[in-house]
């Protein structure tokens, strides 16, 4: 058993919620925002806040590496306007410290977006240089790039878009990628038999690599295969049906990482979290 399945948490109240919220599901992993996610500015985290936030995860048992903490959903870091993504800069900054002072070592965070007003070249640049100037400033944490539905003009749809990112990053120790299901689907990589799972994966390692693999969202998906729309379902509820997921439970190339729902119906999360963990073979 080396799979760490969980949840995306609220943790409202205090971040040290979020893990009783984890704990209560059956949860071994979970994800969490740190802040309000939208909004641009938080209150700096307390030292009593983060004493009560490692204390409840040192009772939970669950470990630092098996949370994947998400940033705000404001924050644009291809933005192609310079005083717009510098304003981004500092809140992803500011969430990169906030992980670091929780004792987390990774931050899942969605590419950007161009805005139709530069091209994907220029927008995935802007990215890698918004990371690296950030790996500069702090320590500890890595940066977790999310694959996208492709919905709008969000970049990270294809696995060329991680792979051109990563290329940039001057130090690829302390970078990542998290993949999710309903996401891949959408933007064009099946999943749904055997064989399509398997040629998704192979085109996945070859093109970025299952050693930056350090996250998963675990989702069903409403819209349709290739409709680059941006829309989770419970598991088995939506169009990728639930074979994908038993093969994701038996993967060993998906041990070890934090694999998390954030499907619609948070009532139920408990039941998929161990229907999931009964596909186990
Ligand atoms: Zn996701
Ligand atoms: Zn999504």
């Amino acid at each position: 058993m080396n799979k760490f399945v969980g949840a995306h948490v609220s943790a409202s109240g205090g971040v040290f919620n979020a893990v009783t919220n984890a704990v209560a599901i059956g949860a071994k992993a979970f994800a969490l925002f740190t802040k309000n996610q939208r909004q641009w500015n938080a209150k700096e985290l307390d030292g009593e806040t983060i004493d009560k936030f490692k204390k409840a995860l040192q009772t939970s048992g669950i470990l630092a590496k098996h949370i994947l903490p998400h940033d705000s959903y404001l924050i644009n870091l291809g933005h192609p306007e310079t005083e717009a993504r510098e304003k981004s800069m500092e809140a992803f900054l500011d969430e990169v410290q906030r992980c670091s002072l929780l004792g987390l070592d990774r931050l899942n965070f969605h590419p950007g977006s161009h805005l139709k007003k530069i091209s994907e070249d220029e927008c995935l640049g802007n990215i890698s240089d918004a990371m690296n100037r950030t790996l500069e400033k702090t320590e500890g944490v890595s940066l977790v790039l999310e694959n996208t539905a492709g919905q709008g003009s969000n970049l990270g749809f294809k696995f060329e878009h991680l792979a051109q990112i990563i290329d940039k990053i001057e130090d690829k120790s302390r970078v990542g990628v998290c993949i999710d299901t309903c996401h891949m689907f959408s933007a064009g990589y099946d999943i749904r038999t055997r064989e399509a799972y398997d040629k998704t994966w192979s085109e996945f390692d070859k093109i970025v690599g299952f050693n930056y693999l350090m996250g998963m969202h675990i989702n069903d998906s409403k819209a349709k295969f290739e409709s680059h729309v941006d829309r989770h379902n419970s598991l088995g509820k939506g169009e990728i049906g639930l074979d994908a997921f038993r093969f994701i439970m038996n993967d060993e190339r998906m041990d070890d990482i934090p694999l998390i729902l954030e499907t619609i119906d948070d009532s139920i999360w408990k039941e998929e979290i161990a229907l999931l963990y009964s596909f186990e073979n």
